[in-house]
């Protein structure tokens, strides 16, 4: 990757840090790996982004359902899902010096080797006879599972009855609730069920900004479906999320589809495509997952409980329906729209930066100012105008900080579409004809025209 690229990405975390998009978490105790919080605009876009998410896929939609189930879930949910066993780990390596840890699968790949699905003694096998060190070019350790799932215990219950996890997806809180939406909502095949929260997972090396992190959004559906349907469904599902991708503003360039090879399939899945992004300074790597998993989850937990899982048809048959399952990561998806948005021009003889943000993602739709902040009667009719487009689109900034060239920088860097300006024309003061009207600035463009304030709305929209 060139070094151009990794200087956009440089520039985007900075970018995120200082205007209050991304901070690290526990900043002021040193940090804590793995973790950041969203500040004011960061929260403000993933707000966005997951409204959107929900219009598209479940309001938009006369088969999806939405859930919200509990982070905590009894443990055997995961027992029976195989998260507790050997398929939710990930091989480890430790530096044999300093004691840090690596995924050994990530060191096998950044030294050109073929590292998916491989058994431990493969992996040692290639460290061995490659010669492979860690970072720091200490010899490594044997390679050991490591499991993913934070463990913790509930109250005061001793024995397994209080072990709990932090959910390491929140799939499974919809397997389990299944019969609950079927039950209650009475749905008609094909349906599915989404839910967007909050997963965890315990990852070896937290990188790459929000890439790899330990806490982190999901946004899921499972898509419940008769067998034989598959195929047809499948094709449907991965043309709605080529659609969700265009909605995010991401070119077509910088999709890539992965069809993951049969021997890297999970033992229950038939087909799994991972939609990847080209991120800047690291290349494709992935974005969602799409995956069809057959009845494996339904049946397991059918099993595992001892209660039904079957969907009763209304001619009385009955089947243990199959799914197929998008899984968004939110923090993913934001980064990929922010280095999508990411623009560098020159304005005035300046380099300037802004955020190409699409309008329905952008943290403020609009922002207000009046051209002099001293002024009280500019103030005051900036100040309706304010009201006026905060009734109307919420997502309003008032920006009355520094002089008029500032505020457009300001407001272009965090991918404010559109700055309005009050000024003595708006009063009437200067030229009669632009009573009650004002200056609209295009952020894309840097253009400005005159429009009356009683078409502002219409005009924004
Ligand atoms: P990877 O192979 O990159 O570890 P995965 O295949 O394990 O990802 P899934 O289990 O398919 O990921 O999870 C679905 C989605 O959740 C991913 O496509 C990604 O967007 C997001 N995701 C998974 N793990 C993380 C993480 N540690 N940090 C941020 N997002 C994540």
């Amino acid at each position: 990757m060139n070094e151009k690229e990794n200087n956009k990405m440089d520039k985007i975390v900075s970018l995120c840090k200082r205007r209050g998009f991304v901070f690290q978490g526990s900043e002021i105790y040193g940090g804590l790996r793995g973790t950041w919080d969203l500040g004011p605009l960061g929260v403000a876009l993933n707000n966005n982004l997951k409204r959107e998410w929900w219009k598209m896929f479940v309001d938009g939609r006369e088969d999806m359902y939405g859930l919200d189930a509990s982070i905590l879930m009894n443990g055997k949910v995961w027992d029976a899902s195989g998260h507790t066993g050997a398929g939710f780990c990930d091989p480890l390596v430790e530096d044999t010096e300093t004691g840090e840890r690596y995924r050994a699968d990530h060191l096998l790949k950044d030294a050109g080797h073929e590292a998916d699905g491989l058994s431990l003694e493969e992996i040692d096998a290639i460290i061995v006879d490659n010669k492979i060190v860690s970072p720091n070019g200490n010899p490594l350790s044997p390679a050991r599972q490591f499991n993913l799932m934070f463990e913790s215990r509930i109250g005061a219950t001793a024995g397994d009855e209080g072990r709990v996890y932090l959910r390491p997806e929140t799939a499974q809180g919809i397997f389990v609730n299944f019969k609950n939406v079927v039950d209650t909502m009475s749905p008609k095949m094909p349906f599915g069920i989404a839910q967007i929260g909050k997963a965890f997972r315990n990852e070896i090396a937290p990188r790459e900004f929000l890439f790899r992190v330990r806490e982190f959004e999901q946004m899921e559906i499972e898509y419940f479906i008769k067998e034989a349907a598959w195929k047809d469904e499948f094709e449907k599902l991965r043309g709605d999320i080529k659609k969700w991708h265009t909605h995010l503003g991401l070119s077509e360039d910088n999709i890539r589809e992965y069809e993951v090879p049969d021997n890297d399939l999970a033992h229950y899945s038939k087909r799994t495509i991972d939609f990847e992004y080209n991120y800047p300074g690291k290349g494709f790597d992935e974005l969602c997952g799409f995956a069809y998993r057959t009845d494996h989850d339904l049946k397991n937990h059918m099993e595992a409980s001892g209660v039904s899982m079957e969907y009763i048809e209304p001619d009385g048959s009955r089947y243990v329906p199959h799914v197929l399952e998008p899984s968004f990561g939110i923090g993913r998806a934001i980064t990929a729209v922010l280095c999508e948005a990411y623009t560098e021009d020159e304005m005035n003889g300046d380099v300037r930066t802004y955020l190409k943000l699409p309008k329905h993602l952008a943290p403020n739709r609009v922002a207000v100012s009046p051209l002099l902040k001293n002024k009280p009667e500019l103030v005051e009719k900036a100040r309706e105008v304010f009201t006026m487009l905060k009734t109307e689109f919420g997502n309003v900034a008032w920006d009355d900080n520094g002089n008029v060239g500032k505020r457009y920088r300001r407001q272009d860097e965090i991918g404010t579409p559109h700055c309005i300006v009050i000024d003595f024309d708006t009063l009437g003061q200067e030229a009669p004809e632009h009573t009650d009207t004002v200056t609209v600035r295009d952020r894309d463009t840097g253009e400005q025209e005159r429009v009356a304030i009683s078409d502002l709305i219409q005009k924004l929209k």
